[in-house]
């Protein structure tokens, strides 16, 4: 993590990498017949971010991989990226969720300790009652902790959970080998220490917290963190965090293939719910949602969620309704009304003349893709991306106060003081002035006075 000079307080440092097509999808993997793969977005590197700006670029359909930031176009893709938040002051776990915690709580306590502790700390009627009728989110996932428990008896298991830097450890290192090697089926020779580090590790996020108040009182930790979980002193959990000044931002979770059989990605999905409710950060964030992909799923079965529409930037409750929009259209834009906003993509999911390549075949939204693709990068301002101000938007904003960091040295110049800022023109793609503008468009022109545009750092590996 970079902090450059005293100014790391007051701006995100980031570079413009441009607007293109992903020629892979890691959703759909095989290209449909007819249909090839699509995957629009506009990508910058961040040296340095500030959580509370961090919260509004994820408020604005963007996500980080290690330091690259993108804002996906929903409109442009073979499988659309919507932004999902939970609100956990709202949540109901559903009876699947409640054993899982049960089960997993069992498992750590042990029967002999249940009975024994019955024996030893009575419930009161009140409050035996109480834990029959309400299951308390916050109460249950502390209850194995093993500092929380009333000794004796002891427990079968050990069970710790710690909120650490997200730095890297070889212990850390462990357990995302094991994960990505068994769970996710990687082949061995794709999984290093230096993927992990650019991941997961060393975030441009710089750490603080917020000022105290939160519902226990206390001050909220910003940043990016890992939360260990230890059973009997040995790592077996690892739950990448964005923590922002209004939410829990799920990176990643990875875990040991000894601990798969207690479901703990359903845990550490749980865990984070209860730690945006008990400190305060109020919402949830699970990551991009994509319809058409079953893996996907489980992330909704977290109620009550809400979807982020990319074209006017609210968010609206993912409800049936909702969803049954999802299922009859490809795009879908929540502030308008279906037949203006739907319609456009459907039928492009499947085809019904699967096999056949027909000339007539194509969508509009095909052929819009099909020439952007002409080029290896396309232009931001050009692409009618949702929720991106047009090239007319951004020829009337003023650029002219936007903080720039050069490579030749430590002080910050004002755009207008660049020599090509009068000679070139934002509507000649390529040109230094238009990938500024393009940059300044993605994050919105009204947040232009939070960023310094970052020419130091060029790639993130
Ligand atoms: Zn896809």
């Amino acid at each position: 993590m970079q902090t450059p000079g005293d100014v790391a307080p007051r701006y995100s440092f980031l570079f413009p990498i441009g607007y293109s097509n992903s020629s892979e999808c890691g959703y759909c993997r095989n290209t449909r017949s007819g249909q090839s793969t699509k995957r629009y977005s506009y990508y910058a590197i961040a040296t340095s971010l500030t959580p509370a700006f961090y919260q509004k670029l994820v408020n604005r359909c963007w996500r980080r991989s290690g330091t690259l930031l993108y804002r996906p176009n929903q409109k442009h893709s073979c499988c659309p990226h919507y932004t999902l938040r939970l609100d956990s002051t709202q949540f109901k776990p559903t009876k699947d969720q409640r054993q899982a915690v049960n089960r997993f709580n069992r498992h750590i306590i042990g029967d002999a300790y249940a009975s024994e502790a019955a024996r030893l700390h009575p419930r009161s009627r009140a409050e035996a009652r109480r834990r029959h009728n309400v299951f308390d989110l916050v109460e249950r996932v502390h209850e194995p902790e093993a500092e929380f428990l009333k000794s004796p008896p002891s427990p079968d298991h050990a069970f710790a959970v710690t909120l650490e830097p997200d730095t890297f450890t070889e212990e850390k290192y462990a357990i995302f080998e094991n994960y990505q090697r068994v769970v996710h089926r990687e082949p061995p020779d794709k999984i290093s220490r230096h993927g992990f580090k650019r991941f997961l590790c060393n975030s441009p996020l710089s750490r603080g917290s917020t000022a105290a108040g939160g519902p226990d009182g206390k001050a909220r930790p910003l940043g990016s963190f890992h939360q260990c979980y230890r059973i009997d002193g040995k790592l077996v959990a690892v739950g990448v965090l964005d923590l922002l000044p209004d939410c829990v931002s799920a990176v990643y979770f990875l875990y040991h293939e000894s601990i798969h059989w207690l479901n703990p990605g359903k845990l550490g999905a749980l865990r984070e719910i209860a730690l945006a409710r008990e400190a305060g950060y109020r919402w949830w964030y699970p990551g991009y949602y994509v319809h058409n992909c079953a893996k996907m799923r489980y992330k909704i079965e977290y109620k009550p969620q809400y979807v982020l529409d990319p074209e006017d930037l609210r968010w609206y409750l993912l409800d049936k309704e909702a969803l049954a929009r999802f299922d009859r259209g490809h795009y879908v834009c929540f502030s308008r009304k279906e037949e203006e906003g739907g319609g456009h993509g459907q039928g492009v999911d499947i085809p019904a003349t699967t096999g056949e390549s027909s000339e007539n075949g194509n969508t509009a939204e095909e052929e819009d893709a099909q020439e952007a693709a002409g080029e290896e990068d396309a232009f931001l301002l050009a692409s009618n991306m949702p929720g991106i101000p047009t090239l007319a938007d951004m020829a009337r904003v003023d650029m002219d106060r936007l903080v720039l960091r050069a490579d030749f040295s430590d002080n910050l110049i004002v755009a207008s003081h660049l020599v090509i800022w009068d000679t070139e023109d934002i509507a000649q793609p390529g040109t230094l002035k238009s990938r500024i503008a393009e940059l300044v468009a993605a994050v919105g022109p009204d947040l232009l006075g939070e960023i310094c545009i970052d020419f130091r750092k060029r790639s993130s590996s």
